[in-house]
C-alpha cells in the first residue's frame, strides 16, 4: 500500500506521524518464515527546510532456530532507520539513504521490508556463547556436557597448551 505524501514535499515544516503494522509472515529468512507476529513500525516524516526526512523504528520478534545447537528460540528486535525522501533522484543521490517517491508516493511496506531484511545478520545463534551440539552424540552442550571424550579444547586452554608446546621446542636455548 502506497502512502500519498505529496503534501510533505510541498509544504516546508509539514510533518506526519507513522504508526503501522505490517505482516511479513510470507518473508523467508534462514530457510524459515520467522516473522510469525506483526511487525510494528512507528516514525515520522518531516519536511525541514525543504528536505523531507523519514525516521522510523521497527519492532518485531523472530521465531528462529540456532545455527549451532538447532534449538528454537524467539528473539525480539528493535531497529532504527532514517532516509531522505526525494521525488526524483539526481546523480550522486543514488545512495541507500535516499528513497525515491515517484509522484509523491511512498511505499512504506516495501521500504521497511527491505531495510529490515538487509539489517538482519546472515547467521543466527541462540546466544554468543552457544556451545552447540556434541559432534559425536548430538547432545546439546548448553544443557550439560555429555560422556564423549572432549576433542575440542577450550580456547583459553588451547593458548596455554601452545605456550607449553613452545617451551618444549628443541630450538629453545634452555
Ligand atoms: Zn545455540
Ligand atoms: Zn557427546
Amino acid at each position: 500500500m502506497k502512502m500519498n505524501i505529496r503534501q510533505l514535499f510541498d509544504l516546508v515544516g509539514e510533518r506526519r506521524t507513522i504508526s503501522q503494522r505490517f505482516d511479513f509472515r510470507e518473508e523467508e529468512l534462514y530457510g524459515r518464515y520467522p516473522f510469525q507476529s506483526p511487525v510494528e513500525c512507528s516514525g515520522e516524516i518531516e519536511n525541514r527546510a525543504g528536505v523531507v526526512r523519514l525516521v522510523f523504528c521497527v519492532k518485531f520478534s523472530l521465531d528462529l532456530v540456532c545455527d549451532r545447537c538447532l534449538e528454537p528460540f524467539v528473539r525480539d528486535e528493535e531497529l532504527h532507520f532514517a532516509h531522505i525522501l526525494v521525488q526524483k533522484l539526481d546523480s550522486g543521490e543514488e545512495d541507500e539513504d535516499y528513497v525515491l517517491c515517484e509522484g509523491g508516493e511512498l511505499d512504506l511496506d516495501e521500504l521497511v521490508r527491505t531495510d529490515v531484511l538487509l539489517e538482519l545478520p546472515s547467521k543466527v545463534l541462540c546466544s554468543e556463547n552457544c556451545k552447540g551440539l556434541c559432534p559425536q552424540c548430538g547432545q546439546n552442550l548448553n544443557f550439560g556436557s555429555c560422556k564423549c571424550e572432549k576433542k575440542e579444547i577450550d580456547p583459553r586452554l588451547a593458548v596455554l597448551s601452545q605456550l607449553l608446546d613452545s617451551e618444549d621446542n628443541p630450538a629453545d636455548p634452555e
